[in-house]
Order: C-alpha cells, then sequence, then structure tokens
C-alpha cells in the first residue's frame, strides 16, 4: 500500500480537522494538506517525473516537509530527505548518487542552486505556492499505486566511515515502523500532537507516519529550529506534544527545566511522551531526566537500515523502580520491539550465552530492502534476512539489550577489549562532569590508550586526578583513561550523534 494512503483516509475521516500547525498557528486540514498534495504530485507528474524517479528534500523543519513528502509518494516518487547540515558538496554527491531530478529546499539551508539538479524549487517561494496551489477535490488526482517493496524513503547514513550510502526503505518497511509505533512506544489519538523538534529528515519525521495513521496534529516550531523554551512554550498552547528527540536534545531540554525552575507537573502541561534514541542515553542522564521533567520517556533503538524499530525501553520498564535490575534495565536499550526478532553473535553467526556480547543483528519487516545501487554493501550488511548492524551489545535472559559501542568505536588496548561506553558512564557520574566522549589513541606499546574528552559542568574542572580515583573506584585499572582532554563541547552531528572520527582525528593531528 503507498503511504499516501494514509492522509486520504484522514481526508476523509477528519477532513476539516487542522491536522499540521506552524508554531500554534493552523497550517492546514487534513482536507487542504490532501488538496495540495494532490495538486503537486499532478504537477511533478505533468513535469515528465515517472513513478520511481527521486526527489531530494533539502530542508530545514518546515510544513511543506510534511506536504513535500506526501505528495511525492502520491505520485509515486521516492523521498530523499537530506540532513540540513550537510555541506552543499556532501548534498550533491547524494544528488548524483540517487540521480534525483527535482529538489525542494530552504534557502537557510541551500542559498545557493545544488549542481546536479534539473530543477530546484525554494519551499517558500511563489513557485512552491504555485505547485502547491491545492486542487479543488483530491479525489480527481489518483494515487500512483506502489507495492508495498516499492521504496518509498532514501534515507543516506551519516557516512562517518565513507561515503554515505542510501538506504532503500520501502512502504512495507515504514506503514509497519508506524503501526508498531502503538504496540512498542506509546498510544497516539487524534487530540495528540508530535512537535519536530528535531531534524526532520531522521527519526523525528519518520514519526509523521505514525501520528497521521492516529489522525493526531503535527506541529513545526516556527523557528524551524531546536529551542527549548520555544518548545516549553508552544506545548503549554496547543496542549501536550509528544516528540523524539536523541539524548542530546534531551539534554537540553531538562537543562532549561531546571534553569527555568520547572518541575515534572510543568514538563507534563508541555509534553506528553518523550522518544529518545539515535545515541547513548547515559544512566546518569536518564536517571536525571526523569527527575526533573517526570515519567515521560520511552526509548527506542533502531538504526536507518531498521527505522526506529530494534528494541525499546517502555515507560513501563522505566518506571518500574521496584525491579532488582531496574538501574541495569534502565541503562539498556530494552527489548526487541514487536515486528522484529533481535539477537546478538560473534562473527560466525552463532550467538552467545545471554549476558555475552556480539553483534546486534535484527530480522523482520521493518529491515531495508538493501543500499541503492549498491549490492555488494547490501549483501553484507543484510544476510539470511538478519541485518548485522555494526552496534555491540548483550542480551539478558530476559530479553533486554544493552548496547556496548559500535563495532569500529571498540578499543583495544594491550589485548583488551575496552567498550568506551563503560568508561563513559562512570565518568558521568563524577562530580563537575557534564558530558564526555571516551576514544582510542594509537600508542607504540598498547596498541591503543584510553583518552576521554571531558565537557565540565558551567564554572567546574575537575582535576585529572579526581576522575582518576572515581575511575579507579569503579572500573579495572586499565579501562581508565591514560589522558584527559577538557573540551567546551564535543563535535556532534545535526542528529546529536557524537563524531568519534573527529575526536580520533584530533588525536592523530600533529600538536
Ligand atoms: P542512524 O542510522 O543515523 O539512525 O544511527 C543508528 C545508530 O545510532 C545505531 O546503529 C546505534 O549505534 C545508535 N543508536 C540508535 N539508537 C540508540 C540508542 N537508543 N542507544 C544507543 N545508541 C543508539
Amino acid at each position: 500500500m503507498n503511504l499516501a494512503h494514509l492522509l486520504t483516509r484522514q481526508a476523509r475521516v477528519s477532513a476539516e480537522r487542522p491536522a499540521i500547525f506552524e508554531g500554534a498557528q493552523p497550517w492546514a486540514t487534513h482536507a487542504q494538506w490532501a488538496r495540495r498534495c494532490a495538486a503537486l504530485a499532478k504537477r511533478l507528474r505533468a513535469a515528465g517525473l515517472e513513478p520511481g524517479d527521486r526527489v531530494l528534500v533539502f530542508m530545514r523543519n518546515h510544513p511543506r516537509y510534511l506536504e513535500i513528502l506526501w505528495a511525492a509518494w502520491w505520485a509515486g516518487l521516492i523521498a530523499v530527505p537530506v540532513n540540513a547540515k550537510l555541506h552543499a558538496a556532501e548534498v550533491e554527491w547524494i544528488i548524483g548518487n540517487a540521480e534525483a531530478r527535482w529538489g525542494f529546499v530552504t534557502r537557510d539551508v541551500a542559498p545557493h542552486r545544488l549542481q546536479g539538479l534539473v530543477h530546484q524549487v525554494d519551499a517558500e517561494s511563489s513557485e512552491a505556492d504555485d505547485l502547491l496551489a491545492p486542487v479543488d477535490a483530491w479525489e480527481s488526482v489518483p494515487i500512483t499505486e506502489r507495492g508495498p517493496d516499492d521504496v518509498a524513503w532514501l534515507f543516506y547514513t551519516s557516512g562517518t566511515t565513507g561515503r554515505p550510502k542510501g538506504v532503500m526503505l520501502t512502504h512495507r518497511n515504514l506503514t509497519t515502523m508506524g503501526l508498531t509505533y502503538f504496540v512498542d512506544v506509546d498510544a497516539v489519538t487524534p487530540d495528540d500532537a508530535i512537535v519536530y523538534a528535531a531534524p526532520m529528515s531522521h527519526g523525528c519525521g519518520l514519526y509523521a507516519i505514525p501520528h497521521l495513521m492516529a489522525g493526531a496534529r503535527h506541529v513545526v516550531p516556527a523557528s524551524g529550529g531546536v529551542d527549548p523554551a520555544e518548545l516549553f512554550a508552544l506545548g503549554r498552547e496547543v496542549g501536550p506534544m509528544s516528540t523524539f528527540a536523541a539524548p542530546t536534545i534531551v539534554r537540553r531540554l531538562v537543562d532549561h527545566a531546571e534553569s527555568a525552575g520547572l518541575g515534572p507537573d510543568d514538563a507534563a502541561r508541555s509534553f506528553k511522551t518523550i522518544v529518545y534514541g539515535g545515541a547513548p542515553m547515559y544512566l546518569a542522564d536518564i536517571e536525571r531526566a526523569l527527575r526533573v521533567m517526570g515519567p515521560r520517556f520511552v526509548q527506542i533503538y533502531g538504526q536507518g537500515e531498521t527505522p526506529m524499530v530494534a528494541t525499546a525501553l517502555s515507560r513501563r520498564h522505566i518506571a518500574d523502580a521496584a525491579h532488582p535490575r531496574h538501574r541495569e534495565r534502565l541503562a539498556s536499550v530494552g527489548v526487541a520491539q514487536t515486528p522484529v526478532e533481535v539477537r546478538v553473535a560473534d562473527p560466525q553467526g552463532v550467538s552467545p550465552a545471554p549476558g555475552e556480547v556480539g553483534e546486534v543483528l535484527v530480522r523482520g519487516d521493518t529491515v531495508m530492502a538493501g543500499y541503492w545501487r549498491n549490492p555488494e554493501a547490501s549483501a553484507v550488511a543484510v544476510r539470511d534476512g538478519w541485518l548485522w548492524t555494526g552496534d555491540l551489545g548483550s542480551l539478558d535472559a530476559d530479553g533486554f539489550l544493552t548496547l556496548m559501542d559500535r563495532s569500529k568505536d571498540l578499543l583495544i588496548s594491550g589485548g583488551s577489549n575496552i567498550y568506551p561506553r563503560e568508561v563513559e558512564e562512570v565518568l558521568l557520574t563524577a562530580p563537575g562532569v557534564a558530558e564526555v566522549a571516551v576514544v582510542g589513541a594509537p600508542d607504540a606499546e598498547w596498541g591503543e590508550v584510553v583518552v576521554a574528552f571531558v565537557v565540565a559542568q558551567p564554572g567546574q574542572r575537575p582535576t585529572e586526578a579526581a576522575l582518576d580515583a572515581h575511575c579507579l573506584e569503579r572500573i579495572a585499572r586499565f579501562k581508565r583513561p591514560k589522558r584527559y582532554l577538557f573540551v567546551d563541547t564535543l563535535p556532534k552531528n545535526n542528529y546529536g550523534k557524537v563524531l568519534k572520527t573527529e575526536l580520533r582525528a584530533r588525536l592523530r593531528a600533529p600538536a
């Protein structure tokens, strides 16, 4: 089934309900959204685009993001949403790889013409107004039928270890992802709202799908960015909102709540559910978030190759403080989501005993159809239906998965494996430490040594000796950092992931 049918279903059952908001201002009802999508779909086809052609979306968060995505699907096209923080040269590489002919951009993100596009539309221009000028009746424009295995969304990986790869996400993958939200993450009613508090080219935008399925409201902050004060105020105005946020955004929300003197009751007025994932959430951070903002968190673990769906740590498990292994569970990423099997395995595919570390494998209807025009990489990533995620983790006897690190971030010092995440968890509990990232630095004697990049809490400067003593009390001597480098911020991408490749490069660069 084409995802565009989700929109026409709502355009029938709740035509006049406001569906999209810019800030607190209504932008479109379901019927208007459908009439604009039908119009754009018709014009894209009239301009010569054929089913299966790719359309680039390189925009900041904007209400039109939703209109363009659904119009592309209506016309049977493949949407290529791209991280708004990419450099023009990186986007042009993606345009070439995807052979996208049309692209929708916002000027702040793409001030110049992008090479490779035949047609570039500024989503805020009068040309876009004309393209989206609604047809009288959306029923007059048939949805181009798509099979479940047709690609809907080409999701480019962040490419930290080489060129990005285009993950082919099908209509079936995304329909399954959407339905799974209701089972494993949260119930949604038409009175609920999702706020796009993180880039729509990633998880937050994917969650438009379950929220449209449920006929809920879609709120795009007027700033198009992530501003905690704006988000808290917006929630008070439109009613408690749900969102997807990387741990770094959660931290900013919590920092704001604390400094503004807001407690869990205030947080409840602004936020219904905050789904976090996309990067490690440390125990110290989630405990603080729960203290400050109350029980409104659910964790998911997934990756572009199985979007939003591998495991989930439910609100119930997060709240179950009486459970004897509650803290271990809080530090885990939860249990397999409903439509997938999850196991860990050694390189031969053999699963170790519970508690032993292996690579995380996922199988089920959310696993991608493969990488775009890259059968070699697809064959390595998906074998016998199992997606090899590149993440290392262990499953306990109850099925809770604890992630260690990506296999490429694993550190080997003096022949022993060291999981940076374990060292990070410990350092984050040291007084005065706000953020930390641990990487390996090449070393003639040990192969690699542990180096910690530390961001101190404002006005504090923990000493190396204090951090060293803190580690010695909690983890094996060989795991503790040999060097501490104090930095103002950690390099992160637009999706909130710490760029460890960049940190390692800093260590290799001549001083
Ligand atoms: P992406 O494909 O950009 O969504 O990145 C996916 C990767 O982010 C995964 O393979 C994990 O390494 C990491 N990741 C996603 N969710 C979590 C989570 N809940 N906890 C820790 N790491 C995560």
